[in-house]
């Protein structure tokens, strides 16, 4: 910790100097996007026959079976679906719940979402999916994001078909420099009670990685009692999430006892020898009240300074861990047993500098280098994504505790009406 933390600083200083937030605009010329035209077809492998589509989806079973270690892991039934540069992708679907999501143009499982509801209409004719960012629907010759039903701009759409072609691309490069080649390693000690196939509870069951920050199960349990994400807060939702793991779990004083009884609503729930029952339910209001109404995309320094300036005069000791993807790895602060923000950057204006962000919050990852993230969307607490062709611009924010641990209440027994401190010592007044 104390080594990735003096490189944070030594980085910290050495960014404050040199690196903007956005990196310089490049111009597409006739040249750029013949060249371009030319890396696609390279790189476009297509799903000519059914066999080729069913061997895909086995490729999902196969790794679901892995990560989850549920030898049983069978889909159902699986879909074609492409980005918006003509590459295939393969969609594993697992009953009503759960999908997985083959890269067609490296193999790799770029996605996978055990206990998440599909997030797009299994029936639409032509979805389209670019990885880290989005999943979007053809209605009527126009495009529509399939989960804010927002159209999507001319100018949108060419944003997305570049970062199409620099997703499919990188991945491969990212495949053949066998970036993550350790094999998963298997833990006697990993509870063996998932079953994917059969289970009619699936909500309750929890995805286990190789590493995973303690008191991991407050992110896999937030299906939805965390801010809300309708207007691209993404970034704001994620620091919510930090800001409230370590108000519960680290040292109660991030959020004052004022801003604890407005925003954070103490969970009433059976408690069991395994851990809590459900988690404390941040209001859905929290990040524009406390950032005000006009917050939306943010980048790493954003959400520092949102940071900062919510832990203003709170006297709470901390710090901020801050990196640029370039020169980091998002499993440092996991390493650290600390949670993460990672965001992701892409074109927003070809003309610009202007880019927007995809941030998810880290919690876990396994030794092939997958991420177990929380997606900030109502039930994808359990994402699991392939590192492979992630974005190459972007960063890390983590918040490192150094305040000595300070009990709270926030868990009460519904039965014995006792209460208890996220630590899990019972408070005895
Ligand atoms: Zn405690």
């Amino acid at each position: 910790m104390l080594k990735t933390l003096t490189r944070a600083l030594l980085f910290c200083s050495i960014l404050a100097i040199k690196l903007p937030d956005a990196p310089h605009p490049q111009t597409l010329t006739l040249g750029h996007i013949i060249h371009r035209k030319a890396v696609m077809r390279q790189n476009i492998r297509k799903i000519q026959t059914r066999e080729e589509k069913e061997l895909s989806a086995k490729l999902i079973d196969a790794k679901m079976a892995e990560l989850l270690r549920d030898k049983d892991a069978q889909s159902v039934d699986s879909k074609v679906i492409r980005d918006f540069a003509g590459h295939d992708y393969v969609v594993a679907r697992y009953g009503e719940l759960g999908y997985g999501i083959l890269n067609v143009a490296n193999d790799d499982v770029v996605e996978i979402a055990p206990f998440s509801p599909l997030p797009f209409d299994w029936a639409s004719d032509d979805v389209r999916y670019v990885p880290w960012v989005g999943y979007y629907e053809k209605k009527d010759g126009r495009f529509f994001d399939a989960r804010s039903k927002e159209e999507i701009s001319d100018d949108g759409l060419l944003d997305l078909e570049e970062e199409s072609v620099r997703f499919v691309n990188q991945s491969i490069v990212d495949k053949n420099a066998a970036v993550f080649t350790e094999p998963i390693r298997q833990s006697s000690s990993k509870p063996k009670d998932i079953n994917i196939s059969n289970s009619d509870d699936r909500i309750n069951v929890l995805v286990y990685a190789d590493h995973e920050v303690p008191n991991s199960w407050y992110f896999k349990r937030n299906y939805d009692q965390y801010p809300k994400n309708p207007g691209n807060i993404c970034g704001y939702v994620s620091a919510s999430l930090l800001l409230a793991y370590n108000e519960i779990f680290k040292s109660t004083g991030y959020f004052s006892r004022a801003e604890a009884s407005k925003y954070i609503e103490p969970y009433e729930g059976i408690l069991r020898s395994n851990g809590w029952d459900g988690v404390p339910i941040l209001a859905d209001s929290f990040p524009w009240k406390m950032w005000g109404e006009g917050i939306g995309e943010s980048v790493p320094s954003t959400i520092c300074s949102a940071i900062d300036s919510f832990l203003s005069a709170k006297g709470k000791n901390y710090d901020i861990y801050k990196y640029y993807w370039e020169f980091s790895t998002i499993t440092d602060p996991i390493k650290d047993g600390v949670p993460a923000a990672y965001f992701g950057s892409m074109k927003k204006d070809q003309n610009s500098e202007k880019r927007i962000n995809h941030v998810v919050t880290v919690y876990g990852y396994y030794d092939d280098g997958r991420l177990l993230c929380h997606y900030g969307w109502d039930g994808f607490s359990q994402v699991v994504m392939s590192q492979l062709g992630a974005f190459s611009l972007g960063g890390v924010v983590a918040i490192y505790n150094k305040s000595s641990h300070l009990h709270n209440r926030y868990f009460s027994d519904r039965v014995t009406k006792k209460n208890y401190c996220g630590c899990g010592v019972l408070m005895e007044c």
